[in-house]
């Protein structure tokens, strides 16, 4: 099986191309979906989790309420770290899972999405590592359109993301969307041909 892991910033348009690849073959498995996995009631994700944060972090469903904690954690560097040092190392453990099960049914070609692949030191899980890159501006009015947020909250979170260089620095291979949708989907159709010819 081949393994990709494709990331880029906020808005980018990681989950379109990811839409992209999988029309094209490839199966997927989203990281931010495992990642609410790891600390889902009865894990020790969810024991880390209230231990480090406190019961309120509880919502009225007995679940951990992602907005309460990301209000907490936002804009604190040392509760951010606090959080990603519990849940980051259980989400690769999962991702490691969900690789080795498609493995086993005979997966050819799997792509894992993942916004912090980078941030969270996960290169070692694939065989390579793609990147979605986009002009900041650009993805700050996608993300404004698509979400209804106020600039403002968009940029506090690109600020707080690594800047573009340095993830197309650390790539296999770069995917520009910068223009269209017809045109973002003939770049991963390139990408894809240049990559993975021979492997399914
Ligand atoms: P997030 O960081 O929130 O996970 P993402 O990187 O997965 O976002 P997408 O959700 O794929 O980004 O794209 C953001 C928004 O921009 C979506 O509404 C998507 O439909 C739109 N979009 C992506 N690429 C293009 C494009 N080339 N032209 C027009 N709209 C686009």
């Amino acid at each position: 099986m081949f393994t990709i892991g494709l990331t880029g910033g906020i808005g980018s348009g990681k989950s379109t191309v990811a839409g992209v690849l999988n029309d094209l073959g490839a199966k997927l498995v989203d990281a931010d979906r495992v990642g609410w996995e790891v600390y889902r009631t009865g894990t020790g994700g969810y024991r880390s989790v209230v231990d480090e944060f406190g019961e309120e972090v509880v919502g009225p469903d007995g679940e951990i309420d992602r907005k309460r904690l990301g209000s907490i954690v936002f804009g604190d560097p040392a509760r951010m770290e606090a959080l990603t040092g519990i849940v980051w190392p259980l989400i690769a453990g999962a991702v490691a899972d969900r690789i080795g099960e498609e493995a086993a049914r005979g997966t050819l070609i799997l792509v894992v999405e993942a916004a912090v692949l980078f941030e969270a030191g996960w290169e070692n899980l694939f065989d390579e590592i793609w990147v979605v890159t986009a002009r900041e501006e650009m993805a700050v009015e996608r993300l404004i359109s698509r979400d209804g947020v106020t600039a403002e909250s968009v940029l506090a979170r690109v600020a707080a993301q690594i800047p573009d260089e340095e993830r197309v620095r650390r790539a296999d291979a770069v995917i520009d969307n910068g223009g269209d949708l017809t045109g973002l989907r003939r770049s991963v159709e390139s990408v894809w041909r240049e990559r993975t010819t021979g492997k399914a």
